[in-house]
């Protein structure tokens, strides 16, 4: 009597300017045309997959108050940098000023091999937080995907791994070059984006919440 009625929803706004988790979503590559553009399987462009997996990605966090998100290509057009490695440091730039406490490169791969297929996950090196991400990510992209899992990679040389300043994962959801995985690529979009989504909450230890879309 006499206090104003405790609001919940305002309590967790607080608690989220204070304590939400930035994640960077990168959506891998420019737009067809554009310098620093991705592979192509079966007609379909690897910037078209991994843009629209990372809008999934980004709505998904975008309804979880416990996270805030930026993306690297916030439209189909937006192109970044003028060559190859312009469009990596400007990357790599938005995640770091910003400063992001978790840095996610999406990705297809592509092999000369069509029968090679499957996802895996690079990190800068091993029993890192990213690599530990790493492992769960790409366990839940194949639980709900079901795509083959080829493990979580180390690659020192990838340019978004070694210059963020947090941790980093650049995860290769499937090859656009196998008659299987294409199919993935194409239908599962949304599927990768909950699975990397919920790899994340499953490395954080955070319950799933039970409003949340899945
Ligand atoms: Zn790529």
């Amino acid at each position: 009597m006499g206090y104003p009625a405790y609001n919940s929803i305002d309590y967790n706004r607080k608690r989220c300017d204070i304590l939400a988790i930035k994640i960077f979503v990168d959506q891998g590559h420019n737009p067809t045309g554009s310098p620093n553009a991705g592979a192509e399987g079966f007609g379909v462009r690897e910037e078209d997959i991994t843009y629209h997996v990372g809008m999934y990605l980004a709505a998904i966090l975008e309804a979880d108050y416990r996270f805030e998100v930026r993306v690297s290509r916030n439209t189909p057009t937006e192109v970044l940098g003028t060559s190859n490695a312009s469009s990596l440091i400007r990357r790599v730039e938005l995640a770091n000023s910003w400063p992001a406490d978790y840095f996610i490169s999406i990705h297809a791969n592509a092999n000369t091999n069509p029968a090679i297929n499957g996802s895996e996950v690079y990190v800068y090196r091993t029993e890192s937080e990213a690599f530990y991400l790493a492992e769960h990510i790409l366990s839940e992209i194949v639980r709900r995907v079901g795509t083959k899992n080829n493990g979580v990679r180390v690659n020192s040389s990838l340019y978004v791994l070694r210059r963020t300043t947090m941790p980093a994962v650049l995860v290769e959801l499937a090859y656009l070059t196998n008659e299987g995985d294409i199919q993935y690529l194409v239908e599962d979009q949304y599927q990768f984006a909950y699975a990397i989504y919920v790899g994340l909450l499953n490395y954080l230890n955070l319950p799933q919440l039970e409003n949340l879309f899945g």
